[in-house]
């Protein structure tokens, strides 16, 4: 079933919940269904949910609805941090303005870590029955699995693989385990993506370190090591820098 469907089904039933986990490659999608969640979360025109015409439809579409609340990381931070987690858990135990429900939108919810997503799930386990939650990031292996058990999990748009980039799962491992001459095959033809997938290659790089890092071993340290410099590569990807000089910073840290 169409995923949007399913959500209109599920608020038919009144059992939409209170948690949504959205992934998918691409940023505007997965916005796109973040806000349709939070639309029939909101919604108070009769039928099906969301109508799409009523004031709280409309309000939360324009972005100026009250009750649905965007969360996102503080500029000058790589990641979602666990203040922020605790201030939005102060914050959610505030009634509603004008809905029955409140939302929280977090467009950037994978780039919480360990320490933040543990404080998250502490406010999942036992929320106000008005608060929803709708964590949206590139790719389900970023998030705990006691986190992603509490929640619905929605695929928004495109087509990549639940089971991660295969690879992006190479690049992960050479670099890992230091295997220079693998590692240069690897990056040579990542730099030859055209940009969208080589920005696909990058969070399906960052979910194989952290499905590493979470497995735990000798390596967790190195595959940490990882997702902070893909991090740190996502954001140079943000200011434009070339595929080329992102791969060159990735062999180099291995190289010497
Ligand atoms: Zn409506």
């Amino acid at each position: 079933m169409d995923v949007y469907a399913h959500i209109r089904t599920l608020a038919e039933r009144e059992e939409l919940g209170h948690a949504f986990l959205i992934t998918g490659p691409d940023p505007a999608e997965r916005e796109k269904l973040g806000l349709f969640c939070a639309q029939a979360l909101l919604c108070e025109g009769e039928g099906s949910r969301p109508c799409g015409r009523c004031l709280a439809c409309r309000k939360a579409e324009k972005g100026i609805h009250p009750d649905l609340l965007r969360r996102e990381r503080l500029p000058d931070s790589q990641v979602f941090k666990v203040d922020q987690v605790r201030e939005m858990s102060a914050e959610a135990y505030i009634l509603p303005n004008e809905g029955k429900r409140k939302v929280f939108l977090l467009p950037e919810a994978d780039t919480m870590n360990i320490q933040a997503q543990n404080a998250l799930l502490k406010l999942l386990e036992e929320p106000p029955a008005y608060a929803a939650f709708l964590l949206l990031g590139a790719n389900p292996g970023a998030f705990l699995p006691t986190i992603k058990s509490r929640c619905v999990s929605l695929r928004a748009g495109g087509s990549a693989s639940e089971g991660g980039d295969p690879e992006a799962a190479k690049l992960a491992e050479a670099w890992i385990g230091r295997n220079g001459p693998a590692l240069a095959a690897l990056t040579f033809r990542a730099e030859k993506l055209d940009k969208l997938k080589f920005d696909q290659l990058l969070e399906g790089l960052y979910a194989a370190a952290g499905l590493r890092a979470k497995a735990g071993g000798p390596q967790r340290d190195r595959a940490l090591e990882l997702t902070e410099l893909t991090e740190k590569l996502r954001s140079m990807r943000k200011y434009n820098v070339s595929p080329g000089l992102c791969m060159g910073l990735l062999l180099s840290t291995v190289e010497n």
